[in-house]
């Protein structure tokens, strides 16, 4: 069986690193895809770790060597998805799990859709969305409200997504994603469900 792709989308603050975090024990072997980013590390945030933080020119020699599976300009910066260590997960039927933004889960979609699941994960509220941003303090003021602003049109693509999660009691919400996790590694791609009707006939 190859490996399957879990794409996790949802406004900065929604609590899509609690909630891994949270179910990372409970989901068996995966790969989470460390994205390439030109922003600023947060204090504690290490290189290679959270992200692998570079410089623009840096990622644009990246983009030219069509190093990326996709990537976007997100809050001002650039964002991005490797490609080589995606592919090599994959072979080795891992889950691997994305944390990308929703022009990079309709890039992937259009590309590998087949092995795509996804979620949108969100705070019940737009107040509750601000509250943790100001609560979790780890950017300036200016870029949490143009975080909160495009959380306003992230909201809209919500029915883009297979499943969505309110992340409004952590325990419920991280046993949600769980749940998906796993059916997430049971759908098969075009290809496996061709092998499995010449299989079914031939047996
Ligand atoms: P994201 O990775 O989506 O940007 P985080 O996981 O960093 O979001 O969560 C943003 C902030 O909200 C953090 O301070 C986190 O501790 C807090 N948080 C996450 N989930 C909940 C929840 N269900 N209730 C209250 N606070 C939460
Ligand atoms: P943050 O700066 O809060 O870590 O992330 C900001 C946004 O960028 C989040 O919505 C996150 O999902 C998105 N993001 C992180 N990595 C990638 C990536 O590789 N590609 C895309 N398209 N978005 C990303």
């Amino acid at each position: 069986m190859g490996g399957a792709i879990l794409v996790l989308s949802g406004p900065s603050g929604a609590g899509k690193s609690t909630i891994i975090e949270n179910a990372s024990s409970k989901i068996g072997d995966y790969y989470f895809s460390i994205s390439t980013t030109t922003r600023e590390p947060r204090e504690g945030e290490r290189d290679g770790v959270d992200y692998h933080f570079v410089s623009k020119e840096e990622f644009e020699e990246d983009i030219k060597a069509g190093a990326f599976l996709e990537y976007a300009t997100v809050h001002g910066n650039y964002y991005g998805t490797s490609i080589n260590p995606v592919k090599k997960a994959l072979k080795s039927g891992k889950l691997v799990i994305f944390d990308i933004d929703i022009q990079g889960h309709r890039l992937v979609r259009a590309k590998i859709g087949d092995l795509v699941t996804s979620v949108f994960i969100t705070p019940p509220t737009l107040s509750e969305l601000k509250r943790r941003l100001y609560s979790r303090s780890t950017d300036k003021n200016s870029i949490i409200e143009r975080r909160v602003n495009n959380a306003k049109e992230e909201i809209k693509a919500i029915c883009e997504f297979d499943f969505i999660i309110i992340n409004d009691e952590i325990e419920r919400a991280s046993n949600e994603f769980i749940t998906i996790s796993n059916a997430s590694r049971l759908k098969l791609s075009k290809k496996e469900l061709k092998k499995l009707i010449v299989n079914w006939e031939n047996n």
